[in-house]
């Protein structure tokens, strides 16, 4: 599939002054909620309704969703409200209940985007309709998987298209439920610069004090709009309590993010700097990450050479890894100078680690 206009016509045919708002509940939990916290999105920037239904749970035995009964709230909300409405979907019984009751808007879970069957599956199902769908990124960092979904669907002639992104699952604890990896978006956004892409900062952080920081990362690396879970009672909520906001703390974060106006011609450069420096500063907290975690490397070898009484400075290794690391930046334009004082940095900083294991 090669970068079309047309996936993206239908973001511009909104005609919004600001990044697309998609919020609502992590599930629909009864009319009454799902009611409720539509009609205090009403009147805001939020243009489309989202409720989960069917909810996939990683593990058996959670709120796995009300159902098909709850789409007919979703209809009743949407008759009140004017919101369009989005449901994820995750086979074609899915699709055909969601069709018949109307839904605007389908999303395509994570759990569900891993799976190339149900994801051809939900693309036929939906084959001839006219429909926006929005697929979230696998949770496994994988992009060809994520792009593959997109076009099962852009092959079945579905052509509002969008890319949810909501983080990668890790077993490595991080201050994240699912780790951004932004570098994987910004790579599907570079090859499809007209598919709409939309950060979904509460399953990427799994806790509401971070949505307003996450959210004002992505719009600083140009995303087309937000999704944000939200609930009238957050910590009651049958599922992700602890990372939905309510609908004013999300009118707060709307009024407190930085929206570049991107319409204005001169603003091209100001648009791609802002973007650029937004993909130094991912970059750096990753050395940052690497670094700290190569320090932890350090202070286990630390308490290993304490254990066998092993000295801490070893000339012969340190020569090998600093001739490997000279021939290995030199593959990637850089210059030996530049290695030596870096690594002779790090070696340093990695000897006092130890020291202070072996010392201490
Ligand atoms: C959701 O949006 O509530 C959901 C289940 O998300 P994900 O597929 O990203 O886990
Ligand atoms: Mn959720």
């Amino acid at each position: 599939m090669e970068n079309d206009k047309e996936i993206g016509q239908w973001l511009t045919d909104f005609n919004l002054s600001h990044p697309l708002v998609i919020a609502g509940p992590c599930s629909a939990e009864t009319e009454e909620q799902v009611l409720k916290i539509a009609h205090e999105l009403k009147n805001s920037d939020v243009s489309i309704f989202r409720a989960g239904i069917w909810k996939p749970r990683t593990r058996p035995g959670g709120f796995e969703g009300v159902g098909a009964i709850g789409l007919k709230w979703l209809q009743r909300a949407k008759a009140e409200t004017g919101l369009l409405m989005a449901v994820e979907v995750a086979n074609a019984t899915h699709v055909k209940l969601a069709l018949e009751h109307d839904m605007d808007v389908l999303w395509i879970g994570a759990r569900t985007t891993v799976n190339p069957f149900a994801v051809q599956e939900i693309a036929d199902a939906l084959a001839g309709t006219d429909k926006i769908v929005l697929v979230k990124n696998p949770v496994n960092p994988d992009l060809a998987l994520w792009i593959g979904g997109i076009e099962r669907l852009y092959h079945a002639g579905i052509k509002k298209l969008g890319a949810i992104h909501r983080g990668f699952s890790t077993y490595e604890k991080t201050k994240y439920r699912n780790i951004p990896e932004w570098q994987i978006a910004i790579e599907l956004q570079s090859r499809f610069p007209d598919l709409p892409l939309i950060c979904d900062p509460s399953h990427i952080t799994g806790r509401r004090d971070m949505i307003q920081e996450v959210s004002q990362q992505a719009l600083d690396l140009n995303y087309d709009g937000l999704m944000i879970e939200t609930h009238c009672y957050p910590d009651s909520a049958w599922s992700d309590a602890a990372q939905q906001v309510t609908p004013t703390t999300l009118k707060q974060i709307f009024e407190d993010l930085k929206v570049k106006n991107m319409t204005v011609e001169e603003d091209d450069f100001n648009t791609e700097m802002i973007k650029l420096r937004a993909n130094i500063d991912v970059a750096d907290s990753k050395l940052l990450e690497i670094l700290g975690n190569r320090m932890k490397v350090a202070e286990k070898i630390g308490a290993l050479k304490k254990e066998k009484n092993v000295a801490v400075l070893q000339n012969k290794r340190w020569n090998e890894i600093l001739g490997k690391m000279i021939l290995e930046g030199e593959e990637k334009g850089l210059s030996e100078e530049f290695i030596l004082r870096l690594f002779k940095a790090i070696h340093q900083e990695s000897i006092s680690h130890q020291q202070k294991i072996i010392n201490g």
